[in-house]
């Protein structure tokens, strides 16, 4: 049996593997780079485009395909003023900035941790005073460069939630409690972008805006908070490097009678993955009043008209992925060897499984690839004939494939495969026929 080393958040050079390990086994690449990189963005690559998606697909089918009660969207990420004028954005999506007059960097002063010492040269009371600076990219849309012209990328995917209210609830037959969720590209003009994927300019979010009676929202709060907590936990990130911290009055925004974070043990400490508010009616509010829509519910039984409280679960897709990674990243000990394994739950782990056939001779490279086309109807599967079999099965481990299939020379005779557990890397014998039952059993 493998002896597993501590690989916790403990492990100060448990960051820098990872990072080294997305970017060689092509999970995350830093964008541009043959141009010498670009600010904090990066492009995923074969792996992290299949770990993303699964991430997102997890939350999918969690908020939208297992549920009757929310519908989906996916709203344009160009917006005009007019958006970000109702919702505060324009006046209030700010961080507060300051620069040292020493070495010249700038910082976040919320993220500081000393207000006085610069983190870059170490001066202390080098700062100038705060500016608060607006988040959002301002950009123009068409020919003419005027100020009519001006749009904005979206700095959050829930104001397409908003100003969609009336046309989901004009168009469909939800009624409330309903949700809107979105998937989808956001951006911020973030003053310190960094810890790889955490903090990025460009990034994805995972958001649903929960619309309910004003008397209810106390209620769908908890409730929402539950869920979004287990969603993690069912997902494999082990249970001692997650918490839910409700924010003090002091840290809530203005809108909001209630928020709290799911936050991850990152090697650096606990950080945010998602955020649940409860914010009123402020948005829907907000919006009537700038464009003069009656954005309400009507409950016909009772002749009523009121404007729904809402519920948001706001999660970072991309920041998720790399706390998947972390949490599943392990190194053990294998007679006398060191194996890195990312543990990733099956649903999240890009390859499914990978067909490996002993030898590169015909004879079993063909039915081997016979193998994996069919494995590949069901789900990824990868195929690879290089290198000796134990390099192969540790480069799977190593990007996280919960099974390995091996085509030998005996396969030809009982029409069986060697089918390799990756995390018990206990071997068993599977008929040939039976291999995509068998592992659609286990992989769920
Ligand atoms: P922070 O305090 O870290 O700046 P926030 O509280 O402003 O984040 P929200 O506006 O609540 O973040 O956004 C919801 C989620 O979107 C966050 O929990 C995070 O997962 C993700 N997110 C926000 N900003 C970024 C970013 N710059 N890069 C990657 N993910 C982000």
């Amino acid at each position: 049996m493998a002896e597993v080393t501590d690989v916790g958040h403990s492990d100060p050079e448990l960051f820098d593997k990872i990072v080294n390990l997305t970017k060689r086994r092509g999970f995350v690449y830093p964008s541009a780079e043959i141009y010498g990189g670009f600010r904090s963005t990066y492009d995923y690559g074969p792996l992290g485009v299949l770990l993303l998606r699964n991430v997102k697909e997890a939350w999918w089918r969690s908020m939208v395909q297992y549920r009757g009660d929310v519908v989906g969207l996916d709203a344009s990420i160009l917006s005009p003023p007019a958006v970000w004028e109702a919702s505060g954005h324009l006046a209030s999506f700010t961080d507060p900035l300051v620069d040292c007059t020493q070495c010249k960097n700038r910082f976040r002063l919320d993220k500081l941790e000393d207000p006085e010492v610069c983190p870059s040269c170490g001066a202390r009371g080098s700062f100038t005073e705060p500016r608060q600076f607006n988040l959002m990219f301002e950009t123009q849309a068409g020919p003419v460069a005027d100020a009519t012209a001006t749009a904005y990328l979206r700095p959050e995917t829930a104001q397409g939630m908003f100003i969609n209210f009336k046309n989901v609830v004009d168009t469909t037959r939800v009624r409330p409690p309903f949700g809107i969720a979105q998937i989808g590209k956001s951006f911020r003009n973030e003053i310190t972008p960094g810890q790889f994927v955490f903090r990025t300019r460009e990034f994805e979010q995972m958001e649903m805006e929960y619309f309910c009676h004003p008397d209810e929202a106390a209620k769908y709060y908890e409730y929402w908070c539950d869920e979004r907590f287990s969603w993690y936990l069912e997902l494999g990130i082990p249970e001692e490097r997650l918490r839910l911290r409700a924010h003090d009055a002091d840290e809530l925004s203005h809108y909001s009678s209630g928020t709290s974070d799911v936050e991850f043990l990152f090697p650096w400490g606990w950080d945010e993955l998602e955020g649940i508010a409860n914010r009123g009616d402020y948005d829907l509010r907000q919006h009537a009043e700038h464009s003069g829509e009656r954005l309400e519910w009507y409950d016909q039984a009772a002749n009523e008209r009121w404007v729904p409280h809402v519920i948001e679960p706001a999660a970072g897709a991309t920041r998720t992925a790399m706390a998947f990674l972390m949490a599943a990243y392990a190194e053990e000990e294998v007679r006398g060897d060191k194996r890195v394994v990312l543990r990733f739950d099956p649903r999240i782990a890009p390859y499914k499984a990978a067909v490996l056939p002993l030898s590169k001779k015909p004879e079993l490279t063909g039915p081997a690839s016979e193998l994996a086309a069919e494995l590949r109807r069901e789900f990824m599967c990868d195929y690879d004939e290089t290198q000796a079999i134990g390099r192969r099965y540790r480069r799977q481990d190593e990007i996280g494939t919960p099974y390995c299939v091996t085509y030998d020379f005996d396969s030809l005779e009982d029409g069986a495969v060697t089918v390799r557990d990756r995390d018990s890397m206990e071997q068993e014998r599977v008929a040939v026929s039976e291999v995509a039952a068998y592992l659609a059993e286990k992989l769920g």
